[in-house]
């Protein structure tokens, strides 16, 4: 018998590297796959390498092109769902492009973008433990994005620009952020933050065992560095990894006192430290949010679809109705208005 299932294929553009996968309708991920982001190249190759990439996944996992009902995007940045253009995008040095028009030049297929943030939160929020939960997910690698689902829906806020919280300020007048401001959230708290926080004590401690872990490289230096000398008891990386996690429960802290999430999910590379992580982040989040001690910390779980989230999100968006750009004022369902995806 003929199989005329539906297919929707999901890109995920991260920092260093982009990640295509197919999911059918039961929203399972059938193949997943990454290249070299290669930032910095053309966005004309970029794209073309995108639309080439994700033909060949498809067929890797014995499903022709004909049969994807469209490809969903997940990028590091401000987008319009409604024209398809990236508006802005701090973290690639894209502006104003238009990314569904340069796809569909090699591609003739609907083609649906979102920030990846976004993309991920969705995908979390559909079944498991968050499932019909007001969720906030954050997704740390190259930046710190994030995305709200509140009432089943994608928080857009009022014009449709998006949710950043890795740009709202940590430090005051701090460091200087990809984004053009300085002392964001994201230059304290992401993987590249944390690589430049590991450089810095290294400097300082010539004897740490984070240079061993490093090959005695700096250039080589990446986000386990710290954590895997802090494992082995290295007392600098222990203070590395300290310090870095103050910043993010003081970035995750801003958060659950401004929109009170019911459950918060970190995603990307950094999840995969697992409780060496969030056992000490659940303690000092919990210690600074408003009402700390009368008002509980919401649980705080990894990502449970991990780095497949942000794919898994990205192709769901050609499988579930648009959300609308502003979420209805309190009241609303909480079931999640897009679980359907057959
Ligand atoms: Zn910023």
């Amino acid at each position: 018998m003929e199989n005329t299932n539906k297919y929707y294929a999901g890109i995920d553009i991260g920092g260093t590297k982009i990640a295509f996968g197919v999911v059918d309708e039961n929203r399972k991920l059938l193949i997943s796959r990454s290249i070299p982001a290669g930032a910095g190249r053309p966005f004309e190759v970029i794209v073309k390498e995108m639309a080439d990439t994700v033909k060949i996944v498809a067929a890797d996992a014995g499903i022709g092109s004909d049969r994807i009902a469209g490809v969903g995007i997940g990028v590091p940045s401000t987008v319009d769902p409604k024209t398809g253009r990236v508006v802005f995008a701090n973290n690639l040095g894209w502006r104003d492009l238009d990314l569904t028009g340069e796809f569909r030049k090699h591609w003739d297929i609907p083609v649906y973008l979102e920030n990846d943030a976004d993309c991920a939160a969705l995908a979390e929020s559909m079944e498991g433990p968050a499932a019909g939960k007001n969720v906030l997910v954050i997704t740390i690698g190259t930046g710190f994005g994030g995305g709200l689902i509140l009432n089943g829906r994608i928080f857009k806020g009022g014009d449709n620009s998006g949710f950043e919280p890795g740009h709202s300020a940590l430090v005051f007048e701090g460091e200087h952020c990809t984004c053009g401001l300085r002392g964001c959230t994201e230059a304290y708290t992401s993987v590249t933050a944390l690589i430049r926080q590991t450089r810095e004590k290294m400097e300082v401690h010539r004897d740490s065992l984070m240079w061993r872990e490093c090959g005695g490289d700096l250039e080589k230096v990446d986000g386990k560095t710290s954590f895997c000398a802090a494992k082995k008891g290295d007392a600098a990386a222990g203070e590395v990894v300290r310090d870095y996690i103050e910043y993010v429960s003081a970035g995750i802290a801003n958060l659950v006192s401004l929109f009170r999430p019911q459950m918060v999910i970190i995603g990307g590379a950094i999840s995969a430290e697992g409780d060496y992580l969030l056992e000490p982040l659940r303690k000092s989040a919990g210690s600074r949010i408003y009402a700390a001690g009368i008002l509980p910390m919401p649980p705080l779980q990894k990502a449970r679809l991990g780095n497949d989230a942000g794919i898994i999100g990205a192709a769901l968006l050609g499988a579930v109705p648009p959300s609308p750009s502003v979420t209805p004022a309190g009241g609303g369902s909480t079931a999640p208005e897009m679980g359907n995806a057959g």
